[in-house]
């Protein structure tokens, strides 16, 4: 079988590597599509994703369908065939974020496809890899195995809009019209906000998200007198940016909630709190998921959420670099996806 797997800064290598079998309770996975994220890409073409560095080769990817293609014993929640989303999250069960429903804090968090500890967790940019049962959410339907690879940034939009709070009946701003800005627009309309706002810095990435769902959107350059003006009840800020959570403080309405999503360059910043102070506002932080990857997976297989404009190309896994190539022009994708032929 063939693993993609970062050895340094744009050093990417798909090699051969040895097919794993499952143990007790585990299961084999033949990778359906891997969604390629804005973190794959740091890690890429930086040899680092803010603080987490690229110590040894790494296999990327956390954004992934499967097929079952063999269980070991004990296993019942799949079986043989099946068309399973894979959560990357490992969370211990145990600690007291996890009971607490917080498993996005875990103190003993293993996540896929990330360099945060040492060894590397690595992730699923590879033919085969095995999981433990409780990470396979099999679906049935005619979902394709490109849209349940949506599940994981799906459930960072769920996610980020319940960090925010009660949508009924409020005008939102998301900054950043990429996958996650695009995901965070559905999401805010399905929990009913009145008026979703989208800005970026690039046109194509407005054009989708328009065709997603949002109300209007706002050029960061052409339109930034009205990102300066206060007028939205919660802003979102996916892209990033420190300009852009600049505008989301400027933007939201005093006494509104500003939520981080995005993952800043890792470099202190000048801040001015005093508007944070003056206008009481909530600043809040949205890291990946809890629970809403269940929900995630169960809208994408119903449709009620549909990802299917968002996809913007699949490559095969032995063409990853052009892949990543790919998935770095922002004036021509959105998505795009690994796929096992
Ligand atoms: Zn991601
Ligand atoms: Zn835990």
């Amino acid at each position: 079988m063939l693993a993609c797997r970062i050895h340094s800064k744009e050093d990417l290598r798909v090699e051969p590597a040895e097919t794993p079998s499952p143990g007790p309770g585990e299961v084999l996975l033949k990778l359906g599509a891997g969604g390629i994220c804005g973190s794959d890409l740091h890690y890429y073409f930086e040899g680092r994703n803010g603080s987490f560095v690229v110590r040894e080769p790494l296999i990327p990817g956390h954004e992934a369908s499967a097929v079952v293609a063999a269980i070991g014993s004990g296993v019942t929640r799949v079986k043989v065939g099946d068309k399973v989303a894979v959560s990357p999250s490992h969370a211990c069960g145990r600690c007291d974020y996890c009971r607490d429903g917080r498993e996005q804090l875990c103190v003993n968090m293993r996540f896929l496809g990330s360099a945060s500890l040492f060894p590397h967790v690595q992730g699923m940019f590879r033919e085969y890899f095995v999981m433990g049962e409780r990470q396979c959410y099999a679906v049935s339907g005619d979902v394709s195995l490109g849209e349940l690879a949506f599940a994981e940034p799906l459930a960072v939009g769920l996610h980020a809009v319940n960090r925010g709070g009660e949508l009924m009946g409020k005008s939102v701003l998301i900054t950043g019209a990429g996958t996650i800005g695009c995901v965070t627009v559905m999401a805010a309309r399905l929990a009913g906000a009145a008026k979703v706002t989208v800005s970026d810095i690039l046109d194509r990435p407005l054009e989708q998200a328009k065709r997603v769902g949002a109300d209007a959107v706002l050029h960061a350059q052409r339109d930034a007198e009205a990102l300066a003006k206060p007028q939205f009840d919660i802003t979102y800020e996916v892209s990033g940016s420190f300009a852009a959570l600049k505008s989301c403080v400027a933007a939201v309405k005093r006494g509104g909630v500003v939520v981080q999503v995005g993952t800043l360059p890792h470099e202190p910043l000048p801040f001015v709190v005093n508007e944070i102070m003056a206008k009481e506002l909530d600043l809040r932080g949205a890291f990946r998921w809890g629970i809403e990857f269940d929900w995630a997976v169960r809208y994408l297989s119903t449709r009620r959420v549909d990802v299917r404009p968002l996809l913007s190309g699949q490559y095969p896994l032995q063409d990853a670099v052009a892949a990543f190539v790919a998935a770095a022009d922002k004036t021509k994708t959105t998505k795009v996806q690994l796929v096992c032929a």
